[in-house]
């Protein structure tokens, strides 16, 4: 995907600062963050969105929670918690098409979001 800013950055053509890697997946902090932790974990390969996702996904899907378990332990979310948020489509405030987690933490999180 020529022009996704997410593949950039897995590119390395845009910078990010870079939490966690390994083969198949890229967490990275956010340039906007709305908690005092909050990191992105995204498939190295292009994927829109989970609406994209099906079976042949499953080994990957693994892969990326497991990477942001990864990052809440590197960021000492473990014991106080964390929240994982994947914004999909337009009522889900999805801004980016290239599938992310979210890994907020480092304060209270409410309920229900906005
Ligand atoms: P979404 O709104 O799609 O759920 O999440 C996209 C996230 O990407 C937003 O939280 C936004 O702040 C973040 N973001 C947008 N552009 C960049 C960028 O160039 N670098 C980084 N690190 N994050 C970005
Ligand atoms: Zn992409």
């Amino acid at each position: 995907m020529g022009d996704c800013l997410f593949c950039k950055i897995v590119d390395k053509k845009i910078p990010a600062a870079v939490v966690h890697e390994d083969d198949h997946t890229l967490a990275f902090d956010d340039i906007n963050p709305q908690a005092p932790v909050h990191t992105l974990v995204i498939p190295k390969r292009h994927v829109d969105s989970v609406h994209a996702l099906d079976a042949r996904d499953e080994v990957l899907l693994g892969r990326l929670l497991i990477s942001c378990n990864q990052v809440a332990r590197l960021k000492g979310l473990v014991e106080p918690g964390f929240r994982l948020v994947a914004n999909t489509g337009r009522d889900g405030g999805q801004t980016v098409s290239h599938l992310h987690f979210h890994v907020l933490g480092g304060r209270r999180m409410t309920w229900p979001p906005g």
